[in-house]
């Protein structure tokens, strides 16, 4: 055992209205009567309900955290929100580089690394995604894929006490299909020894490097007890308190992976 702490995290991305306070107050209190201590949780909601999920969980084990930043802590940017305004609405966290943000606004390692930055500017943890499209994956170039992103999007300061790595195959989130556990090892595996190269063996060995892409709990014992998988990425199935807490009892009784 490595005696990583593992970290469950939910991206509810674009879900969630003030209704939805209630699967968070489900979740608070699902975890206050049976916990699962073998694990941390962070929900990351929308920025409209950060203030309102703050609230819903103050006193509780889940944690807060956000999506998407702007590299820059304020000024003439329309619509954006810095990291430094995630950080006073309450979030402890910011999920970066997103695959659906790399695609559907052409971010660039360039710019995920200046958004990691603004999130330690702002004291807060940045989850850093990385993971290969289905062509690259098909052509053999996951790891190439991966390597060029975590060399592009990771500050060199990056400390593991404020990173985390969240490997997401693009072909698996959202779709229901997974890559196998040997391939989640070797990839998992690959990026520890890159992190390595880019932070030192110290931070590297400390590092958490989730998984994500279709966790459910159904799945979760077997892609989340893999080799240097410490937690999980989860889309679809943290919108549900019952899934993401079954998610999370997947460590109940066991320790880190
Ligand atoms: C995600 O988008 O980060 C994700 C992992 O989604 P899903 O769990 O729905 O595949």
């Amino acid at each position: 055992m490595r005696g990583i702490r593992p970290l469950v995290a939910g991206n509810w991305k674009m879900h969630g209205l003030g209704t939805s306070s209630a699967e968070l107050r489900s979740l608070k209190d699902r975890l206050a009567e049976a916990p699962v201590p073998e694990a941390d949780a962070i929900v990351c909601p929308p920025a409209t309900l950060l203030a309102r999920a703050r609230d819903v969980l103050a006193g509780s084990a889940v944690a807060l955290g956000a999506q998407d930043c702007h590299p820059l802590p304020s000024g003439p940017h329309t619509g954006d929100i810095s990291a430094e305004m995630l950080a006073d609405a309450g979030a402890t966290a910011i999920i970066v580089g997103h695959s659906e943000r790399r695609t559907d606004y052409g971010e660039t390692d360039a710019l995920v690394n200046a958004k990691a930055k603004a999130a330690f500017r702002a004291k807060l943890a940045a989850i850093i995604c990385v993971g290969e499209t289905e062509l690259e994956r098909r052509q053999g170039a996951t790891l190439e894929v991966v390597r060029r992103q975590l060399q592009g999007s990771l500050p060199r300061g990056a400390r593991a006490r404020t990173t985390v790595i969240a490997y997401e195959p693009v072909w698996a989130i959202g779709t229901g299909l997974t890559p196998t556990p040997a391939d989640v090892a070797e990839v998992h595996g690959f990026i520890r020894g890159e992190l390595g190269q880019l932070l030192g063996q110290t931070e590297a060995s400390l590092l958490r490097i989730l998984y994500g892409g279709s966790v459910k709990p159904a799945n979760a014992s077997e892609l989340l007890f893999v080799p240097d998988v410490d937690g999980a990425l989860v889309g679809g199935a943290s919108l549900k308190a019952s899934d993401f807490y079954g998610i999370l009892l997947a460590y109940a009784g066991r320790g880190a992976g």
